[in-house]
């Protein structure tokens, strides 16, 4: 699958899990897409949940940002870096990012990288306002 086509499903999902939490506070938010709690609720949001694996090797791992707001891509190729082509990259040139090259391929890789991942980001991410959350969960440019 795609990217974009991934994306689209992804924020479907996080869309219906959103409307379910209306009511509760931004704290109450963030906590309930801790892993631990979405891997019990909300087990079609992730097949990894099914595996008891987490993508990022982290005790403390919030699904919130899945797809982090800092991913920029294009399927069809971001731009030519020299013989290959550069499908995905870091907005803010995350350290903890590298490049995944293969073929004729580059691609951002960030399985190092837990930023968007934390609380503590998300926390600061989201108290702009309320209707920026669904924004930044459509992946809508806001930073
Ligand atoms: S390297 Fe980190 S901040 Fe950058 S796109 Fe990946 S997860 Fe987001």
């Amino acid at each position: 699958m795609q990217y974009k086509a991934w994306l689209e499903k992804h924020q479907h999902k996080l869309q219906k899990i959103l409307v379910k939490l209306d009511d509760k506070n931004l704290d109450e938010v963030i906590s309930y897409f801790e892993y631990e709690n979405m891997q019990t609720h909300e087990s079609d949001f992730c097949p990894l949940y099914a595996q008891n694996i987490k993508c990022h090797d982290t005790e403390k791992l919030n699904c919130y940002f899945c797809a982090c707001p800092h991913f920029v891509f294009d399927d069809k190729g971001l731009e030519r870096a020299g013989q290959k082509i550069r499908y995905s990259r870091c907005a803010i040139k995350s350290k903890e990012g590298r490049e995944y090259i293969h073929d004729n391929a580059i691609h951002q890789d960030c399985t190092y990288c837990t930023l968007p991942h934390t609380k503590a980001y998300i926390n600061k991410q989201l108290r702009v306002s309320k209707p920026q959350i669904l924004l930044i969960a459509f992946n809508v440019a806001v930073f």
